[in-house]
Parts: C-alpha cells; structure tokens; sequence
C-alpha cells in the first residue's frame, strides 16, 4: 500500500467494510465502496470516507449477482485505472439448524459471503497480474476456523473462504501478490445486533443482558473486536510489514478460537 494506492471494499455502506474503507483512506488509499443501503446511508458513507482526502467512488453491484461483480470489477479499474487492494468484506447471516434451514436462505448466504468473493477475486487477478502487485484481503470469521450450531452456510462459506485464499495465494505467490483472511469474533455491527435482538426477543432479556450473555458464551475477553481494529489487521495487511505473507488468517477473536 502506498499514499496513492485503489482500493476497492466490498460491503463497505455499514460496519466492518465501512471501518475498512476509512483505515485504508485514511493511509492516502482512494476507493471505491459498494453495498446495500438507502441512498442517506450510501451518501453519510462516502462523506465520511472522502474526509480523508482520496477520491472516493461508489458501485452499487449485488454482489449476489456474479454479471453485477465483474461489472464492478471493470467500473473500479475504469473509474480509477486499476485495481492495487481488494477487500472482499460483505456478508450476511441466517441462522436455522440444518434440517429447517430454508434452501434459497443457503444459497444467498453462498454466493454473498463465498460466491462473490470468487467472482471478485477472479476478475480483479488478471489486472494485479499484469502489474506485478496485488493485496487481496477476505473477511473470513472464526467461524472459517470453527463451527457454531444454526450456521451452517455461514460457517460453509467461511470455510470456503479459507480454502480460496490459500488457492490464490499459492497460485499468486512468486508475484508481489498477497492473499491472506481475517477472522473477527464478534463485533458490534448491525450483523451481530439482529442476532442480539433475536436472543434478547427469545429469552425475554434487555438488550445489555442480552449482549453479556452472547459474549459469555464464545468470546473470553468479554469484549466486542471494534471495526477499527479489523481495519488496522487489514492496513497491517496491505502495508510493507506484511509482503511476504500469504495464504493465511489472522484472528481477532478475544479468545473464542484457543479454547
Ligand atoms: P454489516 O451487516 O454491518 O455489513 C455488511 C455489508 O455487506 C453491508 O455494507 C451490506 O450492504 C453489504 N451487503 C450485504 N449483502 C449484499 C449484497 N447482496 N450486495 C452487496 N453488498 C451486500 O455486517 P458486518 O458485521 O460489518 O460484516 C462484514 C463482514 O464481516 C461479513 O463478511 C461478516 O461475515 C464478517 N464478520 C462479522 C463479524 C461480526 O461479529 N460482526 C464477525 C466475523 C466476521
């Protein structure tokens, strides 16, 4: 990553991809945001990124849709020449145990949280490729290390996440072209609220006693990983310190994976 670096973040309307998109901006990265959003949400998002001081764009591709990645792929290195950073960051989650989870919940949660990452990676190659340099990050989760009942496509998909970025690592790595994953525990974001809702709802609970007892339950530290730090393991990634590192995680997890 250099002050003049493209990045392009995948999810980046709201949460995690939105601290991402303001780390990388505020190491003199422009970038081009996508995710879902009304349009106040999508214009607060790009306000506050572009305070930084780098071009900021926006692509409104459904990542769901493979035609709608590679079409962001291409507007991305039109709009800014090339793509140096990808980060593929959005997500969604559905929670059912396994006999009851609805098939067509599955296969969004696929193409969403693997598929696209897939589709982006392999459309945005052939440019890194040609230059010689590349930092592809995917935002995997514990759950690409571990399993937790009533998430089988999300924990199938983080999974596979892991999977392809060792591909493309290995495939990539005589080049200056890295790949590696984080693996958040839980963080505060609209993700983890509805899940907090949900408990609090079921159990007939506050939302604080709520929020202590989903910790308790996987996280040691008691503590929610912030979206900044996510975005500061991704700058590490992306900066000098981290070139020769490839085809593997980094986890911010409080403790959830060492028990
Ligand atoms: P979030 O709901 O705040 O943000 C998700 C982003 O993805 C939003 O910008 C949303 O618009 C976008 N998105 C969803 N569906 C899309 C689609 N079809 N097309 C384009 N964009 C779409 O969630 P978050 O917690 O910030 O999650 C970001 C990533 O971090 C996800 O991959 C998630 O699995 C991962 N993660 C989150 C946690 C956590 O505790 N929050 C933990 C581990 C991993």
């Amino acid at each position: 990553m250099t002050r003049s670096s493209i990045a392009l973040i995948t999810g980046s309307t709201s949460g995690i991809g939105l601290a991402i998109a303001d780390g990388l901006a505020s190491n003199g990265c422009s970038v081009m945001l996508n995710g879902l959003g009304s349009p106040e949400q999508i214009d607060a998002a790009r306000a506050q990124v572009a305070r930084h001081g780098g071009e900021v764009d926006y692509n409104g591709a459904d990542l769901a849709r493979p035609e709608q990645v590679e079409a962001m792929i291409a507007d991305a290195e039109r709009r800014f020449g090339r793509i140096d950073i990808l980060i593929n960051n959005a997500g969604i989650q559905h929670t059912a145990r396994v006999e009851a989870f609805a098939a067509e919940r599955w296969d969004a949660v696929l193409a969403i949280n693997l598929s696209a990452s897939f589709h982006a990676i392999r459309c945005a190659l052939p440019g890194m490729q040609a230059r010689g340099h590349g930092r592809i990050v995917n935002i995997a989760s514990v759950h690409g290390l571990v399993a937790s009942a009533e998430k089988s496509a999300y924990v199938a998909a983080k999974h596979g996440i892991i999977g392809l970025t060792k591909v493309v690592a290995l495939e990539n790595a005589k080049a200056d072209i890295t790949c590696n994953a984080v693996c958040p525990g839980w963080v505060l974001t609209p993700l983890v609220q509805k899940q907090i809702d949900a408990r609090a709802q079921r159990e007939g609970i506050d939302n604080a006693r709520a929020e202590r007892e989903l910790l308790a339950e996987k996280q040691p530290s008691l503590r929610f990983t912030r979206p900044e730090d996510i975005a500061r393991a991704v700058a590490f990634l992306c900066g000098p310190g981290a070139g020769n590192m490839t085809g593997t995680t980094l986890t911010l997890d409080g403790g959830w994976t060492a028990q």
